[in-house]
């Protein structure tokens, strides 16, 4: 997750909204931990999440009582299946891990229509009828049907209060070092080797980077076998994301606190195999920092496969070339152009574009192919594709999104469980 600035505005990458902050909710406990709670959270509106569905406008209401109501409203012949979903939703445990979540929606919706609408927010998974684990899916969903928020501010704030806590208690921070190999002696890691020279010595490692990533730097370690190497280089990776993030005109637009999800059509689960033009959109408004009403910045996110990235796959950032720029520019016009469904005219309150691909997040995050959401979860092959946080080397543990859930839930919580095995 990392921020950037252009003319005096800051843009997030990887964080439009969190669910579950309320007390006893799902987030609350974690984020009071970690002094997170005290940032600027605002509540978004109670329709927390618009779906927009070839013309049809559907919203989903914070509260799984409320969701369920509101959408019965739409699809009332529903409304028992509505509220089995939501109590499934509250009960997801491990053994979910092996559920197709696809299989498990087609048996409890009969209607289509409504089956991809309850799938549309969760356009920040990968959505993958074959392979996709009811316990990923429900973990997109769950919490922020609890309650959402979004931060009135970048992920800066975030970054910042996690540092001064961290500072706090004794430790430092050191930024703009790429690990380049580790060490190992004896069974465990002994250094870390940076592209700087330096050399740090520790009792554990943790790490957060892709497990892939992470085989590289242990080319040198005898403890790693080969099987080990062998699942973390072969595993499938999710799709990346295009985003344009506009900066909109001032007073051109009022502040919206829900996100809007425009499909084309009700292919939600089919749509990141044929997106090529863009028929689906996410819409999500930053939050004024000023506390005005007129809003400044949107972001518009669409899955983007790798093999639509790979002709520039051997290229760096600002050096890929007009026929690179040409495709974020169309990409870009066919987001815009879902978006107007929902924002009559936006093209027009336009001032500036910035877009990225799978491939920015691969030069910037190291992820590989540019994977928005770590490495892809098979329900048919959980024990392969979920991971312990540990590894073959006792005092290197795994961290972040790739190891059990993408998302800052899933960072969250994952994060957590590293940290069991040291204290
Ligand atoms: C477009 C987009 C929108 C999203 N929106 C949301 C959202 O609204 N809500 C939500 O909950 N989640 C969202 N997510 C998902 C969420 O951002 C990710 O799941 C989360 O950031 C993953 O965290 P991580 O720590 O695993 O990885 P990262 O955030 O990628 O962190 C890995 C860090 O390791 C660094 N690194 C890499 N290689 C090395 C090396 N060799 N040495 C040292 N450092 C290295 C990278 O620079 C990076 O800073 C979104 C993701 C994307 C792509």
């Amino acid at each position: 997750m990392q921020s950037f600035r252009r003319a005096g505005l800051d843009y997030d990458t990887g964080l439009h909204y969190v669910g579950g902050l309320a007390p006893g909710q799902a987030m609350h406990k974690a984020f009071a931990q970690l002094g997170l709670l005290d940032l600027p959270w605002q509540r978004m509106d109670e329709d927390f999440d618009h779906v927009i569905i070839g013309g049809r406008h559907f919203t989903f209401r914070q509260g799984y009582e409320a969701f369920a109501e509101g959408l019965a409203k739409d699809f009332p012949h529903q409304r028992e299946a509505l509220q089995s979903y939501v109590r499934r939703l509250q009960h997801i445990t491990a053994s979910d891990m092996d559920v197709p979540a696809y299989d498990y929606l087609r048996q409890t919706f009969s209607d289509e229509l409504l089956l991809n609408v309850v799938s549309a927010a969760a356009m920040k998974t990968e959505l993958r009828r074959e392979s996709l684990p009811l316990f990923n899916f429900a973990h997109t969903c769950s919490s922020y049907i609890e309650s959402s928020w979004r931060l009135q501010g970048d992920g800066n704030l975030l970054v910042g209060k996690l540092v001064g806590t961290i500072r706090e208690a004794g430790g430092e921070v050191r930024t703009g070092r790429r690990v380049v190999s580790l060490t190992e002696t004896g069974g465990r890691i002994a250094s870390a080797v940076c592209s700087d020279g330096e050399t740090y010595e520790a009792g554990y490692f943790i790490s957060d980077i892709h497990p892939a990533t992470l085989c590289s730097l242990l080319e040198g370690c005898p403890s790693v076998r080969k099987s080990f190497r062998r699942r973390m280089e072969t595993a499938e990776n999710t799709c990346g994301m295009f985003t344009a993030q506009l900066r909109i005109k001032p007073d051109a637009l009022r502040y919206f606190a829900h996100n809007v999800f425009v499909y084309d059509r009700p292919n939600v689960w089919t749509m990141t195999e044929e997106n090529d033009p863009v028929k689906g959109v996410m819409i999500s408004a930053r939050a004024p920092e000023d506390g005005s009403d007129s809003l400044r910045q949107i972001d518009l996110l669409t899955p983007m496969p790798w093999h639509e990235c790979e002709a520039w796959a051997d290229t760096r950032v600002g050096r890929r070339g007009d026929d690179y720029k040409a495709l974020c520019r169309e990409k870009a016009a066919q987001c815009l152009t879902l978006a107007e469904r929902y924002i009559p005219g936006l093209r027009d309150m336009v001032e500036q574009c910035y877009t990225s691909t799978p491939l920015t997040y691969r030069d910037y995050l190291g992820s590989p192919e540019g994977c928005a959401f770590g490495m892809r979860k098979d329900c048919r092959a959980a024990m392969l594709t979920f991971h312990s946080v540990s590894t073959p080397l006792a005092n290197l543990l795994l961290t972040g999104g790739s190891v059990i859930l993408p998302g800052i839930e899933g960072v969250t919580m994952t994060a957590f469980e590293t940290c069991s095995k040291i204290v």
